[in-house]
Protein backbone atom coordinates (compact mmCIF):
# COMPACT_ATOMS: atom_id res chain seq x y z
CA UNK A 1 0.00 0.00 0.00
CA UNK A 2 1.74 3.11 -0.99
CA UNK A 3 -0.13 6.41 0.38
CA UNK A 4 1.04 9.41 3.01
CA UNK A 5 1.32 7.43 5.66
CA UNK A 6 2.31 3.86 4.31
CA UNK A 7 4.84 1.84 6.74
CA UNK A 8 3.39 4.22 9.38
CA UNK A 9 1.42 2.90 12.70
CA UNK A 10 -1.60 4.98 14.19
CA UNK A 11 -3.74 4.66 17.74
CA UNK A 12 -6.89 5.66 17.94
CA UNK A 13 -8.92 6.02 20.55
CA UNK A 14 -12.74 6.04 20.48
CA UNK A 15 -12.59 4.14 16.94
CA UNK A 16 -15.67 2.29 16.85
CA UNK A 17 -18.06 5.27 15.50
CA UNK A 18 -18.13 8.90 14.85
CA UNK A 19 -15.13 10.71 14.57
CA UNK A 20 -12.71 8.25 15.93
CA UNK A 21 -14.14 5.53 12.95
CA UNK A 22 -13.92 7.87 10.69
CA UNK A 23 -10.35 9.00 11.46
CA UNK A 24 -9.20 5.72 11.69
CA UNK A 25 -10.11 4.97 7.84
CA UNK A 26 -8.65 8.22 6.93
CA UNK A 27 -5.13 6.83 8.19
CA UNK A 28 -6.22 3.26 6.43
CA UNK A 29 -6.71 4.90 3.15
CA UNK A 30 -3.52 6.91 3.47
CA UNK A 31 -1.42 3.18 4.14
CA UNK A 32 -1.39 3.25 7.83
CA UNK A 33 -1.46 0.54 9.83
CA UNK A 34 -4.56 1.46 12.34
CA UNK A 35 -4.95 0.10 15.92
CA UNK A 36 -8.35 0.97 16.91
CA UNK A 37 -9.35 1.42 20.62
CA UNK A 38 -13.19 1.69 22.17
CA UNK A 39 -14.78 0.51 24.86
CA UNK A 40 -17.37 -0.75 22.35
CA UNK A 41 -16.32 -4.38 20.47
CA UNK A 42 -15.83 -3.16 17.31
CA UNK A 43 -17.02 -4.70 14.15
CA UNK A 44 -13.72 -4.51 12.07
CA UNK A 45 -15.67 -5.79 8.48
CA UNK A 46 -18.17 -3.41 9.01
CA UNK A 47 -16.40 0.18 10.34
CA UNK A 48 -12.94 -1.04 8.26
CA UNK A 49 -13.37 -3.12 5.24
CA UNK A 50 -11.55 -2.48 2.99
CA UNK A 51 -8.68 -2.00 5.00
CA UNK A 52 -9.24 -5.00 7.51
CA UNK A 53 -6.09 -6.41 7.37
CA UNK A 54 -4.08 -3.73 8.67
CA UNK A 55 -6.45 -3.06 11.85
CA UNK A 56 -6.05 -4.37 14.79
CA UNK A 57 -9.27 -3.51 17.62
CA UNK A 58 -8.93 -3.23 20.89
CA UNK A 59 -11.93 -3.28 23.72
CA UNK A 60 -10.76 -1.07 26.05
CA UNK A 61 -11.89 1.76 28.53
CA UNK A 62 -9.62 3.96 28.43
CA UNK A 63 -10.04 4.98 31.36
CA UNK A 64 -9.49 1.78 33.44
CA UNK A 65 -5.99 2.00 35.51
CA UNK A 66 -4.67 -1.22 33.25
CA UNK A 67 -5.51 0.25 29.81
CA UNK A 68 -1.94 1.60 28.62
CA UNK A 69 -0.22 -1.99 29.73
CA UNK A 70 -3.51 -3.52 27.57
CA UNK A 71 -2.07 -0.91 25.03
CA UNK A 72 1.26 -1.10 24.85
CA UNK A 73 0.93 -5.11 24.73
CA UNK A 74 -1.29 -5.02 21.41
CA UNK A 75 1.45 -2.53 20.06
CA UNK A 76 4.55 -4.57 20.90
CA UNK A 77 2.55 -6.93 19.66
CA UNK A 78 1.96 -5.21 15.98
CA UNK A 79 5.31 -3.73 16.23
CA UNK A 80 6.62 -0.06 17.60
CA UNK A 81 7.03 2.62 17.61
CA UNK A 82 3.78 4.20 17.65
CA UNK A 83 4.01 7.07 14.44
CA UNK A 84 0.50 8.60 15.32
CA UNK A 85 -1.53 8.77 18.55
CA UNK A 86 -4.67 10.55 18.12
CA UNK A 87 -6.71 10.90 21.61
CA UNK A 88 -10.33 11.21 20.88
CA UNK A 89 -12.54 9.17 23.26
CA UNK A 90 -14.57 11.56 24.67
CA UNK A 91 -18.43 11.46 26.24
CA UNK A 92 -20.50 14.62 25.50
CA UNK A 93 -23.46 15.59 27.27
CA UNK A 94 -24.99 18.61 28.72
CA UNK A 95 -25.28 19.61 32.36
CA UNK A 96 -25.22 23.15 34.32
CA UNK A 97 -23.80 23.56 37.21
CA UNK A 98 -27.22 23.13 38.88
CA UNK A 99 -27.37 19.51 37.86
CA UNK A 100 -23.60 18.33 38.01
CA UNK A 101 -23.45 15.98 40.81
CA UNK A 102 -20.01 14.75 42.25
CA UNK A 103 -20.18 11.87 40.41
CA UNK A 104 -21.23 13.68 37.03
CA UNK A 105 -17.96 15.46 37.35
CA UNK A 106 -15.37 13.04 38.20
CA UNK A 107 -16.77 11.17 34.94
CA UNK A 108 -16.26 13.69 32.62
CA UNK A 109 -13.26 14.25 33.51
CA UNK A 110 -11.59 11.10 34.16
CA UNK A 111 -12.93 10.16 30.35
CA UNK A 112 -12.25 13.64 28.72
CA UNK A 113 -9.30 14.19 30.63
CA UNK A 114 -7.15 12.38 32.86
CA UNK A 115 -8.02 8.83 30.27
CA UNK A 116 -5.73 11.44 27.31
CA UNK A 117 -3.31 12.21 29.82
CA UNK A 118 -2.44 8.68 31.24
CA UNK A 119 -2.66 6.84 27.87
CA UNK A 120 -0.36 9.39 26.43
CA UNK A 121 2.25 9.25 29.45
CA UNK A 122 2.05 5.41 29.48
CA UNK A 123 2.33 4.99 25.76
CA UNK A 124 5.07 7.81 24.75
CA UNK A 125 7.91 5.39 25.63
CA UNK A 126 6.74 3.27 22.66
CA UNK A 127 5.98 6.00 20.26
CA UNK A 128 8.86 7.28 17.28
CA UNK A 129 11.14 9.96 18.81
CA UNK A 130 11.93 11.85 16.83
CA UNK A 131 8.77 11.90 14.14
CA UNK A 132 6.21 11.30 16.48
CA UNK A 133 2.37 12.92 16.62
CA UNK A 134 0.09 13.62 18.78
CA UNK A 135 -3.41 14.45 18.25
CA UNK A 136 -5.75 15.12 21.48
CA UNK A 137 -9.72 15.87 20.53
CA UNK A 138 -10.55 19.02 22.10
CA UNK A 139 -14.12 20.94 21.56
CA UNK A 140 -15.04 24.56 20.74
CA UNK A 141 -16.70 24.26 24.15
CA UNK A 142 -13.21 24.34 25.78
CA UNK A 143 -12.24 27.53 23.89
CA UNK A 144 -15.42 29.68 25.31
CA UNK A 145 -18.14 29.40 27.54
CA UNK A 146 -21.18 27.32 26.34
CA UNK A 147 -24.72 27.53 28.56
CA UNK A 148 -25.08 24.02 30.49
CA UNK A 149 -21.90 22.44 29.35
CA UNK A 150 -19.76 22.89 32.50
CA UNK A 151 -17.89 19.83 33.58
CA UNK A 152 -17.38 18.76 29.94
CA UNK A 153 -16.09 22.59 28.61
CA UNK A 154 -13.47 22.59 31.67
CA UNK A 155 -12.64 19.03 30.59
CA UNK A 156 -12.18 19.86 27.17
CA UNK A 157 -10.58 23.78 28.36
CA UNK A 158 -8.10 21.35 30.05
CA UNK A 159 -7.15 19.34 26.87
CA UNK A 160 -6.05 22.22 24.79
CA UNK A 161 -3.80 23.44 27.70
CA UNK A 162 -2.21 20.03 28.16
CA UNK A 163 -1.74 19.83 24.38
CA UNK A 164 0.19 23.05 24.92
CA UNK A 165 2.08 22.12 27.90
CA UNK A 166 2.95 18.75 25.99
CA UNK A 167 4.15 20.68 23.09
CA UNK A 168 6.80 22.41 25.52
CA UNK A 169 7.88 19.22 26.42
CA UNK A 170 7.42 17.12 23.75
CA UNK A 171 9.16 19.59 20.83
CA UNK A 172 12.61 19.28 21.73
CA UNK A 173 12.66 15.80 21.63
CA UNK A 174 10.60 15.63 17.79
CA UNK A 175 7.48 14.60 18.93
CA UNK A 176 4.72 17.48 17.61
CA UNK A 177 1.20 18.03 19.61
CA UNK A 178 -1.46 19.24 18.36
CA UNK A 179 -5.43 19.50 18.94
CA UNK A 180 -8.21 20.01 17.29
CA UNK A 181 -11.69 21.76 18.53
CA UNK A 182 -14.45 20.27 16.01
CA UNK A 183 -17.63 22.90 16.43
CA UNK A 184 -21.01 20.87 15.72
CA UNK A 185 -20.61 17.47 13.70
CA UNK A 186 -23.25 15.15 13.47
CA UNK A 187 -22.26 11.40 15.20
CA UNK A 188 -24.28 9.65 17.91
CA UNK A 189 -23.04 11.66 20.43
CA UNK A 190 -25.06 15.00 18.81
CA UNK A 191 -27.65 13.77 16.44
CA UNK A 192 -30.02 13.73 18.77
CA UNK A 193 -29.87 17.46 19.89
CA UNK A 194 -29.32 18.35 16.01
CA UNK A 195 -32.54 16.91 14.76
CA UNK A 196 -34.79 17.49 17.96
CA UNK A 197 -33.51 20.32 19.92
CA UNK A 198 -34.46 24.00 18.68
CA UNK A 199 -32.42 25.55 21.30
CA UNK A 200 -29.77 23.61 20.22
CA UNK A 201 -30.68 23.89 16.29
CA UNK A 202 -30.56 27.74 16.29
CA UNK A 203 -27.22 28.37 18.55
CA UNK A 204 -24.95 25.80 17.02
CA UNK A 205 -26.32 24.98 13.77
CA UNK A 206 -28.40 28.19 12.24
CA UNK A 207 -25.51 29.93 13.49
CA UNK A 208 -22.66 28.35 12.18
CA UNK A 209 -21.84 30.31 8.95
CA UNK A 210 -20.87 27.84 6.55
CA UNK A 211 -24.38 26.57 6.60
CA UNK A 212 -24.14 22.83 7.68
CA UNK A 213 -23.48 20.64 10.30
CA UNK A 214 -19.72 18.97 10.22
CA UNK A 215 -18.84 15.46 9.77
CA UNK A 216 -16.65 12.97 11.16
CA UNK A 217 -14.61 13.42 7.83
CA UNK A 218 -13.65 16.94 8.17
CA UNK A 219 -12.54 16.01 11.63
CA UNK A 220 -10.14 13.03 10.06
CA UNK A 221 -8.98 15.46 6.96
CA UNK A 222 -7.70 17.73 9.87
CA UNK A 223 -6.17 14.37 11.79
CA UNK A 224 -4.19 13.71 9.25
CA UNK A 225 -3.26 17.25 8.21
CA UNK A 226 -1.74 17.75 11.84
CA UNK A 227 0.42 14.44 11.04
CA UNK A 228 1.31 15.07 7.86
CA UNK A 229 4.74 16.74 6.95
CA UNK A 230 2.73 19.37 5.81
CA UNK A 231 2.10 19.97 9.13
CA UNK A 232 6.38 19.43 10.55
CA UNK A 233 6.42 23.10 12.07
CA UNK A 234 3.26 23.24 13.41
CA UNK A 235 3.23 22.62 17.48
CA UNK A 236 0.98 23.22 20.56
CA UNK A 237 -2.06 24.42 18.23
CA UNK A 238 -5.84 24.73 18.80
CA UNK A 239 -7.40 23.90 15.34
CA UNK A 240 -10.52 25.17 15.24
CA UNK A 241 -12.52 22.73 12.84
CA UNK A 242 -16.35 24.40 13.11
CA UNK A 243 -17.29 26.37 9.75
CA UNK A 244 -16.64 29.61 11.41
CA UNK A 245 -19.05 29.29 14.38
CA UNK A 246 -16.44 30.08 16.67
CA UNK A 247 -15.06 33.04 14.93
CA UNK A 248 -18.05 34.53 12.79
CA UNK A 249 -21.14 33.54 14.65
CA UNK A 250 -24.42 34.01 12.63
CA UNK A 251 -26.94 36.04 14.58
CA UNK A 252 -30.37 36.39 13.39
CA UNK A 253 -31.25 40.18 12.56
CA UNK A 254 -32.59 42.21 14.92
CA UNK A 255 -36.71 42.24 14.25
P1 LIG B 1 -19.33 9.24 19.63
O1 LIG B 1 -20.12 9.10 20.88
O2 LIG B 1 -20.02 9.09 18.31
O3 LIG B 1 -18.08 8.25 19.65
C1 LIG B 1 -17.21 8.23 20.75
C2 LIG B 1 -16.68 6.81 20.92
O4 LIG B 1 -15.72 6.85 22.02
C3 LIG B 1 -17.78 5.83 21.31
O5 LIG B 1 -17.67 4.63 20.61
C4 LIG B 1 -17.54 5.67 22.80
O6 LIG B 1 -18.01 4.46 23.34
C5 LIG B 1 -16.03 5.74 22.87
N1 LIG B 1 -15.58 5.97 24.24
C6 LIG B 1 -16.14 6.81 25.14
N2 LIG B 1 -15.52 6.68 26.32
C7 LIG B 1 -14.58 5.73 26.15
C8 LIG B 1 -13.65 5.13 27.03
N3 LIG B 1 -13.58 5.48 28.31
N4 LIG B 1 -12.82 4.18 26.55
C9 LIG B 1 -12.89 3.80 25.25
N5 LIG B 1 -13.77 4.31 24.38
C10 LIG B 1 -14.61 5.28 24.83
O7 LIG B 1 -18.65 10.70 19.73
P2 LIG B 1 -18.00 11.68 18.64
O8 LIG B 1 -17.39 10.90 17.56
O9 LIG B 1 -18.98 12.72 18.35
O10 LIG B 1 -16.88 12.38 19.55
C11 LIG B 1 -15.51 12.01 19.50
C12 LIG B 1 -14.72 13.07 20.25
O11 LIG B 1 -14.95 14.35 19.64
C13 LIG B 1 -15.11 13.19 21.72
O12 LIG B 1 -13.95 13.45 22.48
C14 LIG B 1 -16.01 14.43 21.70
O13 LIG B 1 -16.04 15.09 22.95
C15 LIG B 1 -15.32 15.27 20.64
N6 LIG B 1 -16.20 16.30 20.06
C16 LIG B 1 -17.33 15.94 19.36
C17 LIG B 1 -18.13 16.94 18.83
C18 LIG B 1 -19.36 16.64 18.06
O14 LIG B 1 -20.09 17.60 17.69
N7 LIG B 1 -19.69 15.36 17.77
C19 LIG B 1 -17.80 18.36 19.00
C20 LIG B 1 -16.60 18.61 19.74
C21 LIG B 1 -15.83 17.60 20.24
P3 LIG B 1 -19.39 4.50 24.24
O15 LIG B 1 -20.50 4.51 23.27
O16 LIG B 1 -19.31 3.25 25.06
O17 LIG B 1 -19.36 5.73 25.08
Amino acid sequence: MTGRFSGRRAMVSGAARGIGAATARRFLSEGADVIAVDRLDIETNEVFAPWTDRVTAIQADVTAANSSDELISHLKAAGEPLDYLVNNAGIGGAKSIDDTSDEDWQRFIDINLTALFRVTRDLLPHMRQPGGRIVNISSVFGLVGFPGSLAYGVAKAGVAQMTRQLASDLSPRGILVNAIAPGVIETDMTRRRIHEDPWYQAIQVTATPAGRTGTPEDIAGAAAFLCSEDASFVAGHVLVVDGGWLSARYLPPVE
